[in-house]
């Protein structure tokens, strides 16, 4: 800005010509004097302002960018001040630029992006909305998007306000299918990513189909073959010892195939949906008790020492198929993989609001890196000693499947040489009576 030294000329000027005056100089022409000095002062002061308003109007006008012209410091002033502005446009238009490649780029994707303010109404999305979602963007701007996307379930997740997944029916390709995910922003915005998940969902179902034609097409086949050999080893002289040890393996091998099969149909079941409502009232209690003496011969043979801790009064509303491979399948692991001598410990009780089905065993236990990937369909920790054992690598990836159909969940303890504890959860609401 002005320096004092710009104050000072004017004003000593003034202080000089009005010298006489004050001290006492009566004459013309110091009054002259006088006068002359106070009209310098007022004109240099009256000339500064004009500047000062010119460079206000100036910085004022967004699109007039050159400096009106100036003389003396003033000059200097309105050169600095373009210097400024130049570099600021400069950023300005950089920062459009990149605004623009950077919408250009969203645009050209397939998934839908909507930023939503905290009230869950449209900032901004990209250009997707329109193909999946109907929107009409910009004219769609400050909606809520429950306004526009109607599906019930999805508005229950909206309203809920949380992070989260959901799987809808595209509105505007209603043979499509949508996964949606919701991710919170800091500043309490949300950013809501749609994607067609039609083929991936296609591609799964074509698996799904694939296994379960296939086993199913197995099954007979197996039948025929597993028929023949029991009628084969029970001809009487049918063979030499040698003979007889041959239609003993094929006897073996064809019923650890049978047990294949019977898994994977299994599977196929649990993923083909949700079970016919409502079910019935089937009561777990029994079921461990069918299963542990149907088991009686291993579990003597091995010496194992067996509790059991069970509410016989609750019941699941479920089928009575699911219940079953989840309690058949955890008790089977428990017996096949504990050494002779330790003990297992089965509970089904309240825990709380829940019930809880749980598999305690004293066993060599299974190492962390390998918990997180049991329920894989045919992950073993040891795969030599689970075929040993007739395992199908499918017990547990069952176990899940069947829990989630009735909104349970698997959890899984163990610690090498200490054993394994397996749990599973059922909510409240699918508690029933005996
Ligand atoms: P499998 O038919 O091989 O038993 P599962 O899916 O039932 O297949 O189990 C997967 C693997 O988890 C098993 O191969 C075994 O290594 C391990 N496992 C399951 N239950 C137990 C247990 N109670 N103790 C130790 N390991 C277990």
């Amino acid at each position: 800005m002005l320096s004092v030294r710009n104050w000072l000329a004017p004003a000593l000027l003034a202080g000089l010509g009005a010298a006489p005056v004050w001290l006492g100089c009566a004459h013309p022409i110091c009054r002259a004097m006088a006068i002359l000095a106070l009209l310098v002062l007022v004109f240099w002061v009256a000339w500064h302002r004009s500047q000062v308003h010119k460079l206000r109007q100036w910085f004022a006008s967004p699109d007039n960018v050159l400096p009106p012209p100036a003389s003396g410091q003033w000059e200097e002033i309105f050169s600095l001040g373009y210097r400024w502005r130049k570099g600021e446009e400069q950023q300005r238009q950089q920062l459009n630029e990149a605004m623009s490649q950077f919408r250009e780029a969203i645009d050209i994707l397939p998934d839908v992006l909507l930023l939503l303010d905290p009230a869950g109404q449209i900032l901004w999305a990209n250009r997707a909305c329109a193909r999946l979602l109907g929107l009409r963007w910009p004219t769609d701007r400050g909606q809520p998007l429950s306004y526009l996307v109607r599906n019930p379930r999805f508005l229950a997740f909206f309203e809920a306000g949380a992070p989260g997944t959901i799987q809808l029916p595209a509105p505007a390709l209603p043979e499509r299918t949508l996964e949606g995910n919701r991710y919170m922003l800091p500043n309490g915005h949300s950013l809501m990513v749609f994607r067609d998940i039609s083929r991936l969902l296609q591609l799964e179902q074509v698996r799904r189909d694939f296994v379960a034609n296939v086993s199913h097409e197995l099954r007979s086949p197996l039948t025929v073959v597993s028929g023949f050999i029991e009628t084969l080893q029970d001809t009487p002289g049918c063979g030499n010892d040698e003979a007889l040890g041959y239609l003993q393996l094929m006897a073996q091998q064809t019923a650890r195939m049978q047990d294949l099969v019977d898994d994977l149909l299994t599977l196929a079941r649990l993923e083909a949906g949700a079970p016919p409502q409502p079910g019935e009232a089937v009561c777990p209690a029994g079921l461990v008790e069918q299963t542990l003496s149907a088991m009686q011969e291993q579990v003597q043979s091995k010496q194992l020492r067996l509790s059991t801790d069970l509410d016989r009064a609750l019941c699941l509303q479920a089928h009575s198929l699911d219940i079953t491979s989840i309690v058949r399948n955890l008790i089977e692991n428990a017996v096949k993989y504990t050494p002779a001598g330790e003990r297992i410990h089965v509970v089904w009780r309240r825990q709380g609001e829940e019930a809880v089905f749980i598999v305690e065993d004293t066993g060599e236990g299974i190492p962390p890196e390998h918990l997180h990937r049991l329920t894989e369909r045919f992950y073993r920790v040891d795969k030599g000693r689970s075929r040993a054992s007739g395992g199908t690598g499918l017990g547990l990836s069952i176990v899940k499947h069947a829990a989630a159909r009735y909104d349970g969940r698997l959890e899984l303890e163990s610690a090498p040489g200490r054993g394994s504890r397996f749990s599973v959860h059922f909510p409240a609401q699918r508690l029933g009576q005996a």
